[in-house]
């Protein structure tokens, strides 16, 4: 068994759409970012990634390489889910925990655990999904960002 921690940050701007965890969330504002920003499945990846010491998201898959402009992180953790079984890699769980201090993302979790699972090959109960405020605190707090932090257990099969 394997662990691994991921952690990413978006900076939240108008005229940007909001994905987490594959769901587009309807808000005022959206992550700016190369791809769709989606912070929770960046999260995501690094942790997989780190499990298995394959460096991080910026190696594979980098900021300045138009191929992943507007890229959808969902397919890119299809590739990343490849490249660990091609190691011999599968998820055993996921938790993840998703700060920000609006919109309100309860509704939303279970879709975004249907995705996360799904592109895995993992099942809904191996696949943990939180979101929490900062209590108005920080960049978080304050609405300049969203941050999202991510562990996964990798079993060899
Ligand atoms: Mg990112």
């Amino acid at each position: 068994m394997r662990i691994g921690h991921g952690y990413d940050v978006h900076r939240l701007v108008p005229d940007r759409r909001l994905v987490l965890g594959g769901v587009e969330i309807p808000f005022e504002r959206g992550l700016l970012g190369h791809s769709d920003a989606d912070v929770l499945t960046h999260a995501v990846m690094d942790a997989l990634l780190g499990a298995a010491a394959l460096g991080d998201i910026g190696q594979h898959f980098p900021d300045h390489d138009p191929a992943y402009a507007g890229a959808d992180s969902l397919v890119l953790l299809d590739q990343v889910t490849a490249l660990l079984a091609e190691r011999g890699w599968r998820v055993g769980n996921v938790d993840a925990t998703v700060i920000a201090q609006r919109p309100k993302l309860a509704s939303y979790i279970p879709q975004m655990r249907e995705n996360l699972a799904r592109r895995m090959g993992a099942e809904l109960e191996q696949i943990n999904v939180k979101a929490t405020t900062e209590e108005g605190l920080g960049f978080t707090g304050g609405g300049e960002g969203i941050a999202a932090h991510a562990v996964v257990l990798l079993e060899k099969f």
